[in-house]
């Protein structure tokens, strides 16, 4: 059987490395000029990892998912941190009794450590939702406190959105976090591939039964030479835009080189009030790399315009759904092709389920 996948990123390429063992040859085409779509990665002269497309930490509860990655990589057991500028302070995001005590007034940090440990569960997140409907006005503070100034701004930034237009259920779900954890994910593994995230690509379609061809556009006609296709592209774009086009938020990123070992505290800081930037990302951290020069990128939000930038983050609303279950509905009566990943599946996914449902995918097509 011959398999074509259009598209060389993390979701494809987790599929053919699960279907290489069988009589299957598998051909990836890929537009860019490397694989690993936005997790592609490379060592620069510092010899410090660069995420080519912006901080990709890689997390996961899915023993299984983390079980089949590992058979291609070993990992750096890198843990995530990151830090808001906020009133003037670094602190830990997701806010936790750490960024209370660095913020407020002793005793007033006091009693809302307090108030969080008689009214929740220890170690937990809280979303601030709950906090609001606590009858304690100390909570009550801090849930619009946390509200404006670690979410609300950076919301408007990232997703370019007045806050009447933010969904209150969604808004209600920013955390707060019952302890002391620093750590932004909280999943059992976590990691960054000890030799790179593209190092690990080329091991998952090393196999002579996989071809991968860079630089090359996905062409319907080139259905006609496969038996099945699996497209990780955007499926408005499949489908010429029929019903019209899938919005996106984009980002352009900026690269800077300081000549000094370190240029902020940790890998990631989020700039929720200042700049035009949300957040940026230092890369020496992930490997924990030795080297005179720092490298960050500043990660600016913005409109996703065909041709002109890349997309990267689907706005996932009812209106875009439901425009996205047309386009669903039509590949329903193609049955040579399959789409997955964030652009053909039109969902936010992280790496992990990405994997997963690629892993899934490989289940049901052997
Ligand atoms: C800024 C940013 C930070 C992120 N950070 C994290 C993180 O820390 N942790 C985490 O778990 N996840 C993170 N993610 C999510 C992660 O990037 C995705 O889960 C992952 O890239 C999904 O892989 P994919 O193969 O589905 O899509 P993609 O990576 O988008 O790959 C699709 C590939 O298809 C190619 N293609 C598209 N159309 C065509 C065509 N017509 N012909 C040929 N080729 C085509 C594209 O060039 C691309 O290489 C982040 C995402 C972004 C945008």
């Amino acid at each position: 059987m011959n398999l074509l996948m259009v598209g060389a990123g993390f979701s494809n390429l987790a599929l053919a490395a699960s279907l290489k063992k069988q009589e299957l040859k598998i051909t990836v085409i890929e537009r860019r000029g490397q694989i690993g779509g936005n997790c592609f990665d490379y060592f620069d002269e510092n010899s410090i990892d660069i995420h080519a497309y912006g901080t990709h930490i890689f997390h996961t509860d899915n023993a299984n998912v983390w079980r089949f990655l590992s058979q291609f990589t070993q990992w750096y057991p890198y843990q995530h941190e990151v830090k808001a500028l906020v009133d003037g302070q670094l602190v830990p995001v997701p806010f936790n009794f750490n960024s209370i005590e660095q913020l407020f007034p002793k005793q007033m940090a006091e009693r809302m450590i307090q108030a969080l440990l008689s009214e929740f569960e220890f170690n937990r997140k809280v979303p601030i939702l709950k906090l609001r409907e606590s009858k304690n006005p100390d909570l009550q503070f801090l849930a619009e406190y946390v509200y404006e100034k670690i979410f609300l701004h950076y919301t408007e930034k990232q997703w370019d959105v007045r806050p009447e237009d933010l969904d209150p259920l969604v808004t209600g779900r920013v955390p707060v976090f019952v302890g002391r954890d620093n750590r932004y994910f909280q999943a059992k593994y976590q990691g960054i591939p000890l030799e790179g995230y593209t190092r690990m690509f080329d091991k998952m379609v090393d196999h002579p039964n996989i071809e991968v061809r860079l630089n090359t556009e996905f062409d319907k006609s080139m259905l006609d030479e496969y038996d099945h296709c699996f497209f990780s592209g955007a499926i408005d774009e499949f489908f010429d835009y029929k019903f019209g086009q899938l919005p996106y938020r984009s980002l352009r990123f900026d690269f800077l080189t300081f000549n000094r070992p370190y240029f902020q505290s940790n890998s990631v800081v989020n700039y929720p009030n200042n700049y035009d930037f949300t957040r940026i990302g230092e890369y020496k951290y992930f490997l924990d790399t030795k080297s005179d020069n720092a490298v960050v990128s500043y990660e600016y939000p913005e409109a996703f315009v065909l041709g002109k930038n890349e997309r990267y983050y689907p706005i996932i609303n009812e209106e875009n759904k439901r425009l996205y279950e047309r386009y669903l509905e039509e590949a329903k009566s193609n049955k040579k092709v399959t789409f997955l990943g964030r652009l053909g599946d039109y969902k936010y996914y992280d790496m992990d389920q990405a994997v997963a449902r690629s892993l899934e995918l490989a289940k049901t097509f052997a």
